[in-house]
């Protein structure tokens, strides 16, 4: 995770809050529901290679809250 983001007039601080999780298919870029672990993202996987075996590259998605700060 980083320790921020500094611009001119405000930075970006990660903040407390729900980390964001999603598998996304590489071949199609179709992507898995909005949840709350990693696990439970690539489930979507599952299912999503039953309907399409030639489809075999995913990626697991992760995002972080972060909050605006205003510099002085
Ligand atoms: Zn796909």
């Amino acid at each position: 995770m980083s320790g921020g983001y500094r611009f001119a007039r405000f930075q970006l601080v990660p903040t407390v809050g729900q980390l964001v999780f999603r598998a996304r298919c590489e071949v199609c870029e179709e992507m898995g529901p909005r949840v709350e672990t990693g696990d439970a993202a690539m489930m979507w996987v599952v299912f999503h290679w039953e309907d399409h075996p030639d489809h075999t590259v995913y990626r697991e998605l992760s995002s972080t809250p972060y909050v605006v700060e205003l510099r002085s």
